[in-house]
């Protein structure tokens, strides 16, 4: 009886990391070196960095005069997830009008707003929008799915951290923001 009960443990820990690779997008190319899964109050689970922020060597992007060699610039984040994956607020917001954000950023792009603490988040590709501009949205609530509408490269997140009612040019590294943190 003890040595079926091993077994059948031994079983689920060689299952999990085979029930996880099942779920890798095909489409994903990773852009960075970097492997680590970071977990976020932005989203359920851990994930990979798919394009950082910066210049970068993804073909998506036209030539940016910041970035060497022809390189184009990478606005936001980029998260691989697999589509469906639950977005949750991590910190409170209103939702504003997202029209004029272009389609880059799939059919129901979000323009996210915290005016007190002077940030805008625009989060690109999501496949279900839960929310609709006005709403106001507490910490924790899960208020989209991620998806890969807009997205040529497989299901991911595209999290951009603007200044309030700013243009793309006004565009800062969202890591504090998303409070990306390795997962062990
Ligand atoms: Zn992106």
């Amino acid at each position: 009886m003890r040595h079926l009960l091993s077994l059948v443990l031994l079983a689920s820990v060689l299952a999990a990391p085979r029930a996880s690779a099942a779920e890798d997008d095909p489409r994903w190319v990773f852009y960075t070196r970097d492997t680590t899964a970071y977990t976020s109050p932005w989203f359920a689970q851990a994930h990979r960095i798919l394009i950082p922020f910066g210049c970068t060597p993804a073909p998506y992007y036209s030539p940016d005069s910041r970035c060497r060699d022809g390189r184009g610039f990478h606005h936001g984040i980029d998260i691989a997830m697999p589509c469906g994956t639950p977005l949750t607020a991590g910190r409170r917001f209103r939702v504003v009008d997202p029209s004029g954000l272009g389609p880059a950023y799939g059919a129901r792009p979000l323009r996210l707003r915290n005016a007190a603490r002077g940030w805008d988040l625009v989060v690109g590709h999501a496949q279900e929008v839960m929310v609709q501009p006005g709403d106001r949205v507490r910490k924790g609530t899960v208020f989209a799915l991620a998806g890969d509408s807009g997205a040529p490269d497989g299901c991911h997140l595209h999290f951009e951290k603007r200044a309030v009612g700013g243009e793309l040019s006004s565009a800062r590294h969202p890591r504090r923001l998303l409070a990306l943190t390795p997962s062990s």
